[in-house]
């Protein structure tokens, strides 16, 4: 492990097996400097460990980076589960990662990502309290989508600001790809703040919801990255950010909920600087979701959640400007914020 690409310093990877279910998992911790490593358990079907741990690296060092942009008292961590969600999961093998969560005593909190369920996170918090992110009796909190669409509607006026010259939405044409949870809450938020929408998804109910209710006008799903648009907001896949789709963006600000967006960030970065386009950097305009499950963590009130949430564009006002003072990529500056948030809290605890 230490020799492998993504390996970074992780201070931690603990890895599980349960002989009764057949479960196979890894928590991977990457930095607990800012607080308890915290990030999603995701079921994958890997081809095997090696691909699994590479992931669970990958993502946990990611979650720190986020945590950190979020200003939020969270380390970094992320859990993978080797198995394939639709054919291999179980109560028994639910509870079986409960244990294993548990077993780590806090130092990493598991919430929601690709392959679990609402009742799979029940059927985990009742062999562990070191689970949030949905709706739990007795906390506040839940399903972290709203908030997340909030943050990305802040963070959107904030890349229109620095990107357009304006915050003002009124008139401002934005192209939504995905108008699924997170996606449709932004279209509508763009909306009642006067933008003229344009969506785009593969699922035939969450469009028509999005064309009628918003009155937006709808584009196919490979064209809406090239839409007649001021902002391009993707909001369903990764890695929409590359070398086909890139010199065909006609909008002058990319700013979206999705994860992952560049294909390649340090080639897919460069080449939207280049091409004088301002992108907001994906885990930086989601962190409302990760704020409101470290509210449900910390028990903070709705309206801290939110005034935190707010901040996002505040971060990313902060990271246009040393970007464009840098002559840097938006990505890069936002990695190096990152990283010197964590490094000025070890040197302060050390201290
Ligand atoms: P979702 O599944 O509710 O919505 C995604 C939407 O995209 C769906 O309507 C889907 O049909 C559509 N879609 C899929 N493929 C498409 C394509 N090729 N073209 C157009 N549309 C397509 O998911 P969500 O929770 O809204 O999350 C959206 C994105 O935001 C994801 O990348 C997710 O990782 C990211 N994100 C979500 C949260 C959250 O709180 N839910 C937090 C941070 C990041």
């Amino acid at each position: 492990m230490f020799d492998m690409p993504d390996y970074d310093g992780h201070e931690a990877v603990h890895w599980f097996h349960d002989a009764a279910t057949g479960y196979r998992g890894l928590v991977a911790i990457h930095d607990t400097t800012l607080g308890p490593a915290c990030g999603g358990t995701r079921m994958w079907a890997y081809a095997g460990a090696d691909a699994a741990l590479t992931d669970a690296l990958r993502l946990s060092r990611g979650m720190s980076y986020k945590n950190a942009m979020a200003d939020l008292p969270l380390g970094g961590g992320k859990a993978v589960i080797l198995g394939d969600a639709r054919t291999q999961k179980s109560p028994a093998l639910m509870r079986a990662h409960g244990r294993a969560v548990e077993s780590l005593a806090g130092r990493y909190v598991t919430a929601m990502d690709v392959g679990m369920s609402e009742a799979d996170m029940e059927t985990i918090s009742a062999v562990t309290r070191h689970v949030a992110g949905f709706a739990q009796k007795g906390r506040t909190g839940g399903d972290p989508s709203p908030m997340t669409a909030w943050g990305v509607f802040c963070g959107i006026r904030a890349a229109a600001k620095a990107g357009l010259g304006t915050d003002d939405l009124k008139g401002v044409r934005v192209a939504v790809q995905g108008v699924g949870n997170v996606g449709f809450d932004t279209a509508r938020h763009l909306k009642a703040a006067g933008a003229i929408l344009t969506v785009a998804d593969v699922n035939e109910a969450n469009l028509r919801r999005a064309a009628e209710t918003l009155d937006a006008a709808v584009a196919a799903t490979d064209a809406i990255h090239a839409a007649e648009a001021d902002i391009f907001a993707p909001c369903a896949l990764g890695a929409i950010l590359n070398d086909a789709t890139i010199p065909q963006i006609r909008a002058r600000v990319v700013a979206g909920a999705a994860n992952n967006q560049l294909a390649v960030p340090a080639v897919h970065g460069a080449m939207l600087a280049g091409r004088g386009i301002l992108y907001a950097p994906d885990y930086v305009i989601n962190g409302g979701g990760i704020i409101r499950v470290c509210g449900q963590i910390y028990d903070w009130s709705d309206e801290a959640i939110r005034a935190r949430t707010e901040r996002i564009g505040a971060t990313l006002a902060e990271i246009f400007a040393a970007a464009k003072a840098e002559g840097r990529p938006t990505h890069e500056v936002a990695d190096a914020i990152a990283r010197g948030r964590i490094a000025a809290a070890r040197r302060q605890k050390a201290a």
